[in-house]
């Protein structure tokens, strides 16, 4: 995935959104080309909490692999948004999301090397996107090393916190052997994506895969849309 293909996919969503005539603000239905209205994009903008997530809430799990989170908002304010993008094909909105994720990561200085996304079950790769605007703002690489099991379930089906956590065991597998040193740093910082985060076990499961086979990794940054 380059991102030409990413721009191909955007126009095709935007133009497929236009000839069905749902070209209206999600959140005020007033006419717009890319479904959000500029007063409403502004509003989310300046409204969104943009979170420190603190590690009492991963306390469920032995042993913690990552080692910071952040999430713009809260999954009931920001699930509007989530699904017109991930569920109803609205690709374009990862422009949008990206400010957001942009924002947090300015509010809290969020330093990084490298950006990696957390991969999903469809065809369409939504963190990926948002890695791509990121990785173009910060001129920094996306190590797009990981891949996910297509047998297991898909995560946010399940409700059960032990399951959740049962379901990711080993869902996750390496592409490919990383080679860092053309970084030119012994210790190298990651800045994790992911869309929504539940009980963390998710960006528990990768976070292992990672520390466990890159050994110059420094820290493991967390950034989401949505803490649930
Ligand atoms: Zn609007």
């Amino acid at each position: 995935m380059n991102n030409l293909i990413y721009s191909y996919i955007n126009y095709y969503f935007l133009i497929i959104n236009f000839i069905f005539g749902n070209d209206r603000c999600i959140k005020c239905s007033k006419l717009c080309i890319n479904s959000l209205c500029k007063t409403c994009k502004l509003n989310i903008l300046n409204k969104s909490k943009y979170l420190k997530i603190d590690e009492t809430n991963f306390n469920h799990f032995n042993r913690v692999y990552f080692d910071e989170v952040y999430s713009v908002d809260t999954y009931t304010d920001l699930f509007f948004l989530i699904k017109e993008y991930k569920f109803n094909n609205k690709i374009y909105l990862s422009y949008f999301l990206s400010h957001l994720l942009n924002n947090l990561i300015k509010k809290y200085s969020i330093d990084f090397d490298l950006i990696i996304n957390i991969p999903n079950h469809d065809f369409l790769q939504y963190t990926l996107y948002l890695a791509l605007n990121l990785s173009k703002i910060y001129k920094k690489p996306i190590l797009n090393f990981i891949s996910i099991l297509n047998k297991k379930q898909k995560q946010h089906f399940i409700e059960n916190k032990d399951d959740r956590i049962k379901n990711v065991k080993n869902k996750y597998i390496l592409k490919k052997i990383i080679k860092t040193n053309n970084l030119n740093k012994n210790k190298i910082d990651i800045l994790l994506l992911d869309d929504i985060i539940k009980t963390g076990a998710t960006i528990n499961e990768v976070s292992k895969l990672i520390k466990e086979n890159i050994k110059t990794i420094s820290k493991i940054k967390v950034i989401s849309l949505a803490k649930a």
